[in-house]
């Protein structure tokens, strides 16, 4: 079953308010194996939503319209859903007892233009509202549904789940849908997508997406079925052909983040790791020990930005940053070498870099970035040259400086930016 949200509001058109009700939504439908295929935001404006509730009742088999419900002159919802659907609305007596009830518990006297929420489609049902005046409809034909439901997240969502999810479950044929996301770095989206089109386009059960986040590149696979194993079969299929074809840039599959991988690998190998970090700041080891249980392969880190800090704290040779200047592939090897061997650790990370917006040159321009890995047999570095401003390029070397560490530890060498 394919369904379709309307979110009706002028206020969901402006940067105050946005449309998360049909977040909440889509999650609670997938659940039940429910896809929804399209998403509209109208403003309260008669012709407009006439026309796409229309739209949305020709082509979908489950029409989901929120809000507008209210007793207001521009709540419109209820008599632009009748006109589409060409019926008439009739009050609803048992409604107006419920409203009048609600309003005398709180000591109140209802108002004239609560009636209004007692008008009901002809042929609707009405799902209560318990947590607020306006109840939703359901509306059911031809194996057609189409629902009614109030704006207000804290009565839609009550409402949605105890009572639209359960009626929905009769009516919709039994299907799932089951998800998987491939994280990948130390990869660009072209080049990812050059390996795993053509191994993605030969299904068209899962659907791919490719997306990218900083520093990394997702594949998301979204498969049908009757049941649970029918569509974990094809997303296992599809899923372990793209693992073997970028094997090693893919750091989780089932939602890790790169800093538990390798805090996982740490811990697997016994190792031990410390930083020094130049130009992000300790970014590297924050991420590292917002990891719980982190103490145990983490020794600590030293934030050497001032060329006397990378001197004192880590020992770098005065005469190596004069010689070959603090941004150079030989200061983070130093950095990376300096740290481990006064931490003791396994491995040591050093980075050093022109983050910039100032400070660039010709030669060493903003974005050029040195990460440094040292390892019980030596140390080796990569020379990165990150596009974008000063937050994206320190958050760029630091996922390199997680990444490089990761390949170290899976046996994989870090190759020069694909
Ligand atoms: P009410 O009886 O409260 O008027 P209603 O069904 O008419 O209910 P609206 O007036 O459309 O609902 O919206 C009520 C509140 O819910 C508003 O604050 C609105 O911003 C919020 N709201 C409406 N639609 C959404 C949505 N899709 N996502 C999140 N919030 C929403
Ligand atoms: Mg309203």
């Amino acid at each position: 079953m394919e369904a379709e949200i309307i979110a009706i509001g002028s206020e969901l058109l402006t940067p105050y308010r946005s449309d998360t009700n049909s977040l909440f939504i889509t999650a609670q439908l997938n659940e039940i194996g429910i896809d929804v295929v399209s998403k509209t935001i109208i403003g309260d404006e008669r012709e407009r939503l006439i026309n796409a509730i229309s739209l949305a009742w020709e082509r979908s088999a489950l029409v989901i319209l929120i809000g507008g419900l209210g007793p207001t002159e521009d709540d419109l919802t209820r008599d632009c859903a009748a006109a589409a659907l060409g019926r008439s609305l009739h009050i609803d007596q048992s409604i107006i007892g419920t409203i009048e009830a609600r309003f005398r518990s709180r000591g109140l006297r209802m108002a004239e233009i609560n009636l209004r929420q007692a008008m009901v489609i002809d042929g609707a049902s009405v799902i209560e509202n318990p947590r607020g005046t306006a109840p939703g409809l359901w509306i059911q034909t031809d194996g057609k549904v189409m629902m009614l439901l109030p704006g207000p997240p804290r009565e839609l969502c009550a409402m949605f789940e105890t009572q639209c999810i359960p009626r929905l479950r009769e009516v919709a044929p039994r299907s799932a849908i089951r998800t998987r996301v491939l994280r990948m770095t130390g990869i660009t989206e072209s080049a990812a997508d050059e390996i795993a089109a053509p191994i993605y386009t030969r299904y068209a059960n899962p659907v791919t997406t490719i997306l990218t986040a900083l520093g990394e590149i997702q594949l998301h696979l979204k498969s049908f079925g009757r049941d649970e194993a029918e569509a974990l079969a094809p997303l296992h299929e599809l899923s372990a052909q793209l693992e073997t074809a970028l094997g090693k840039y893919i750091f989780s599959t089932t939602g890790e983040s790169l800093e538990e991988v390798v805090g996982n690998l740490l811990r697997e190998h016994g190792a031990a790791l410390a930083v020094a970090e130049s130009c992000t700041g300790g970014l590297l080891a924050q991420r590292i020990t917002s990891v719980p249980g982190s103490s145990s392969y983490f020794w600590g880190g030293v934030v050497c930005y001032d060329n006397t800090a990378k001197t004192h704290c880590v020992g770098v040779p005065k005469e190596l940053i004069e010689s070959r200047g603090a941004v150079s592939s030989e200061v983070a090897s130093a950095l990376a070498e300096g740290i481990r061997r006064r931490a003791g650790t396994t491995f040591g990370i050093g980075i050093t870099g022109i983050a910039g917006p100032g400070g660039g040159t010709a030669e060493k321009p903003v974005g050029l970035v040195y990460i440094a890995l040292a390892e019980p047999h030596g140390a080796h570095v990569l020379e990165r040259r990150f596009p974008g401003d000063r937050e994206v390029i320190r958050s760029q070397a630091a996922q390199a400086g997680l990444d490089m560490l990761r390949r170290a530890l899976i046996g994989s060498k870090s190759e020069p930016r694909p």
